[in-house]
């Protein structure tokens, strides 16, 4: 087995430091994110996509009925869209991004889906 037999894409993975909802950076690129864009527009800017997901993550819930899963439940992720979630993202917004989230009354937890070192 070479390293050429390893996806590309599962090296630019990255997760949405609001959400956890993990795809590569093109993908955050191309569609913003699924859950957020509306607030954080990362769509077509790539600055904002290095700003607002991380590639720092441990653990992978694929979420295809969030709405019925427990376990989306208990991640916190039962409203967002199908997909695939982090279980703990490292690090958190920029403070820039996150008084734009307060001037829009958006409520973000710095760190909630950070349970490293708990
Ligand atoms: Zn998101």
């Amino acid at each position: 087995m070479s390293i050429e037999t390893v996806p590309r894409d599962v090296s630019g993975l990255r997760a949405c430091l609001f959400c956890s909802l993990i795809k590569t950076c093109e993908q955050f690129e191309m569609d913003g994110c699924d859950n957020c864009d509306r607030f954080l527009q990362m769509k077509g800017d790539t600055d904002k996509v290095y700003e607002c997901t991380s590639t720092n993550f441990d653990g992978m819930i694929a979420a295809c009925q969030p709405h019925d899963s427990w376990v989306c439940k208990w991640q916190k992720i039962g409203d967002k869209v199908p997909g695939v979630y982090a279980v703990s993202v490292s690090g958190s917004l920029s403070d820039n991004v996150v008084s734009d989230l307060k001037a829009m009354r958006i409520r973000y937890v710095p760190n909630m889906r950070d349970t490293t070192g708990k």
